[in-house]
């Protein structure tokens, strides 16, 4: 039988989220997720509190032992500030978070079809769905979770995708046992930035952001990382007392910070695939889960309110979306400005370590309160 009420396109945080939320009410659900479980993400590992509760309520049993409550920050030649974060998080690998979510949804039945969502059509009502080995699927509701960006959004005519992002996402994790467990490290170097935190297996993740005219001018990531990370005096003594525990970094290409829709062709998107926030922030995997919580809501509120029709609950995903995001995401976005700007961030780190005040303010900005618990 492959009609269910529900088909999630993407088994990540938002996809798995959604999923185990609208399983407490017992629909059929499924989700497609194109790969294997679990995995490497490039990702920067730091988990927001403001969702803990509230996953921890869908019943997913999260690991806690590396809680993060301080942050330092330093421009490209090494001048740094450290700050509390007023609401903390935990340092979670992706490889254990998504997978902590994949075995909650497998205990509540939910459907994980590993495979890849080649198409969707919404026709008289009903979506049809189709996978790489052309079997169908139908649904009441599809829920696009697949992440930054992917062929379906070509297909859905998007019109984001036909503009290119010069962004670059790199991640790795190494050895080095003196970093500090309550540590979120940002530095930046020439044409990005990158994150040093710790995660539950103890070893640091490192997650960098460049633009692809400063990679390319070096040619291969080793020459990156001698002439362009080293450059910032605390990469340059990270990158030489730690160890690699990878065989090779992971990395992706051509992220997209530019304005998506929330709702395509009635699908509703959620996750990064209806909108991201400049990773620095870190809050990306925040938004994904109350994004996911936010389609939840609404498709079971449709379900059980006769008179509730699919225009108005896609009307009310938008608004609340814009309403709850898009503050923090304008705010990520000027901040990134400054970051990346070398003399503005000098002047602006100055400023800053006269006000500590200023640092919490700038960083509650772009985070959200602690989502209720279901
Ligand atoms: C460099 C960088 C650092 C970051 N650091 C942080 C941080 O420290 N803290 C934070 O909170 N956020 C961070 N973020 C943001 C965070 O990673 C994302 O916001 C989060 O992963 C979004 O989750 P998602 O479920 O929407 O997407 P994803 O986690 O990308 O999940 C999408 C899933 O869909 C699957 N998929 C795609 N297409 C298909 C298809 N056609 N069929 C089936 N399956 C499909 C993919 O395999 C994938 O598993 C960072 C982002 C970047 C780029």
């Amino acid at each position: 039988m492959n009609d269910y009420d529900v088909i999630v396109i993407g088994g990540g945080l938002a996809g798995l989220t959604t999923a185990l939320h609208l399983s407490k009410y017992h629909y059929t659900i499924a989700v497609f997720e194109r790969l294997e479980y679990p995995h490497h993400k490039v990702c920067g590992e730091y988990v927001s509190m403001e969702i803990v509760p509230y996953l921890e309520s869908l019943g997913v049993s999260l690991p806690k032992n590396i809680q993060i409550n301080k942050m330092l920050l330093s421009t490209v030649n090494g001048n740094s500030i450290s700050a509390n974060l007023p609401l903390g998080g935990l340092g979670i690998s992706r490889y254990a978070l998504d997978y902590a979510l994949y075995k909650k949804a497998i205990l509540q039945d939910i459907t994980i079809i590993s495979e890849h969502v080649t198409s969707i059509r919404f026709e008289d009502h009903v979506f049809n769905v189709s996978d790489t080995n052309g079997v169908n699927y139908t649904s009441k509701f599809v829920v696009g979770a697949y992440g930054k960006r992917e062929a379906l959004d070509k297909k859905l005519n998007r019109g984001f995708i036909n503009r290119k992002s010069p962004w670059i996402g790199v991640k790795a994790h190494y050895q080095l046992d003196t970093f500090p467990d309550n540590m979120v490290e940002l530095h930046n170097f020439r044409g990005g930035y990158g994150g040093l935190s710790k995660t539950e297996s103890g070893a640091v993740n490192f997650c960098y952001l460049v633009s692809y005219t400063s990679f390319k001018k070096e040619k291969n990531m080793e020459r990156f990382h001698q002439n362009v990370l080293s450059k910032n005096p605390y990469l340059n003594k990270f990158l030489n007392e730690s160890q690699m525990l990878f065989e090779k970094p992971l990395s992706i290409a051509q992220i997209s910070f530019g304005k998506k829709s929330t709702v395509e062709n009635h699908v509703l998107m959620c996750g990064d695939t209806a909108g991201l926030i400049h990773p620095f922030c870190g809050n990306g995997m925040a938004m994904a889960v109350h994004s996911a919580k936010m389609v939840a809501e609404l498709i079971h509120h449709y379900f059980t309110k006769p008179n509730y029709k699919r225009h108005q609950l896609e009307k009310d995903y938008n608004t609340q979306w814009h309403r709850t995001f898009g503050k923090r995401i304008w705010v990520g976005k000027q901040l990134q400005g400054i970051l990346l700007n070398e003399t503005i961030s000098h002047s602006a780190m100055q400023l800053i370590n006269n006000s500590p005040y200023l640092v919490s303010r700038l960083i509650t900005a772009t985070h959200g309160r602690p989502i209720d618990p279901l």
